[in-house]
């Protein structure tokens, strides 16, 4: 036992078993071992002379069908230079209930399910398990290098239902999270860009970010280099609940005599929200059905692909051709919501055409926002945001 338990600096001086509920324990007894040398957790020095010593119930991970529980006399070392220090062990880290080697474990596990599930399957607290999920994403990731980045995205996303907001910044080059901080105004995210420092704000050459946030201001003031992009997602996103949405409403509302008719169009939500390229065949025949019966509907479904094709202008001549016949067919369409949408868009032409010049991954915003969804749903409820920011940065270490 004491072999393959490998608690360095002690042997066993006695098992037992105990049943607690369903769960059959063993329980470890602990001892020093005398005339080994012992280091102090502070400074690392050799320190003969023992302070006093207290015995700690240490979980350990399971053996065979039991439960491990260590009893474990923790000594502290009278060092000169720290005075009274806990010993430093190599499989016991101070002021820790659990093993390394279980912490390590549990930390494992909190990478592919939430922390109350890896709580649960070793039976140890959840907030046991969270603040060694906290510490081992901590160490894993180290500090954000900030060096080299030249092109970054920005997005905001809510944190909790309601109106409270985070901001995440990410690196696109390398596909990985810079930053994450509350809120969306440009003195909450004027942090990153003080971070950042004048020297690599000046070496930014794009940002892209969704219309209509704070942040083109606060990245024109901090970042003189940079152009600002919009992201397409975000814009195809906007103009599905603009548009789209209000004349599949019309069109159903127009419809009312006509039950079946009108149910087509309803139940169709979906299928015009969605990438034609990912639909299957038969969704493919109904949004056909549903695009033949309604004019207004194929027409706004065919402007979300032209829209759509404005991203991928190879030339900045051919982004103005587009844009002018984009804008030109809105006004013709004399559909209210499309024709509002095109004013509206309007102003924001110049951080559309620089996509042209500055391509940019543009699912990238689109599969952060989604990651950050799942992990809130795994870490939701800890109302910890240094614990959620860390998962997020962990979901995107980058690409090295
Ligand atoms: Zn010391």
């Amino acid at each position: 036992m004491a072999q393959l338990g490998g608690w360095d600096g002690y042997r066993v001086e006695g098992l037992r078993h105990e049943q607690r509920g369903d769960l059959r324990w063993l329980i470890v007894e602990l001892v020093p071992l005398d005339g080994v040398a012992r280091y102090c957790s502070g400074c690392g020095a050799s320190v003969a002379a023992v302070h006093d010593r207290s015995v700690r119930r240490i979980r350990d991970l399971p053996v065979f069908e039991h439960s491990v529980e260590l009893r474990v006399p923790r000594l502290r070392l009278a060092c000169a230079a720290c005075g009274p220090r806990l010993q430093r062990l190599a499989w016991l880290d101070p002021h820790c209930r659990v093993t390394r080697r279980l912490a390590e474990s549990v930390a494992r596990l909190c990478t592919v399910t939430s922390v109350l599930h890896a709580a649960r399957w070793y039976g140890i607290d959840w907030k046991t398990a969270k603040a060694i999920d906290f510490r081992s994403l901590e160490s894993r990731l180290g500090p954000v290098d900030l060096d080299g980045v030249t092109r970054i995205a920005m997005d905001e996303f809510a944190i909790q239902k309601g109106h409270r907001y985070a901001t995440v910044v990410v690196d696109v080059a390398r596909k990985r999270v810079l930053w994450v901080g509350r809120g969306r105004s440009r003195a909450e995210v004027r942090p990153f860009f003080e971070r950042l420092g004048p020297e690599r704000c000046a070496q930014l050459q794009a940002v892209a970010m969704d219309m209509n946030t704070a942040y083109d201001l606060e990245v024109r003031r901090h970042c003189p280099n940079a152009r600002v992009i919009y992201d397409l997602f975000h814009v195809i996103a906007k103009y599905g609940r603009e548009v789209i949405n209000r004349v599949r409403v019309d069109a159903a509302n127009q419809l009312r005599h006509d039950k079946p008719a009108r149910r087509v169009v309803k139940r169709a939500h979906w299928l015009l929200l969605r990438n034609p390229a990912n639909l299957q065949a038969s969704e493919r025949i109904r949004l056909a059905e549903v695009l033949d019966a309604n004019q207004s509907l194929l027409a706004v479904h065919v402007m979300k692909e032209q829209l759509k094709a404005l991203w991928n202008a190879s030339t900045a001549w051919s982004w103005r051709k587009a844009w002018r016949q984009w804008h030109a067919q809105a006004n013709e369409s004399e559909i209210p919501a499309l024709m509002h949408f095109a004013k509206c868009l309007r102003p924001y032409w110049r951080g559309i055409l620089s996509r042209v010049r500055w391509p940019m991954h543009t699912g990238l915003l689109e599969g952060i926002n989604n990651r950050i969804k799942v992990i809130k749903r795994i870490a939701y409820g800890y109302r910890d945001d240094a614990y959620f920011f860390l998962k997020i940065r962990a979901a995107f270490p980058g690409l090295g």
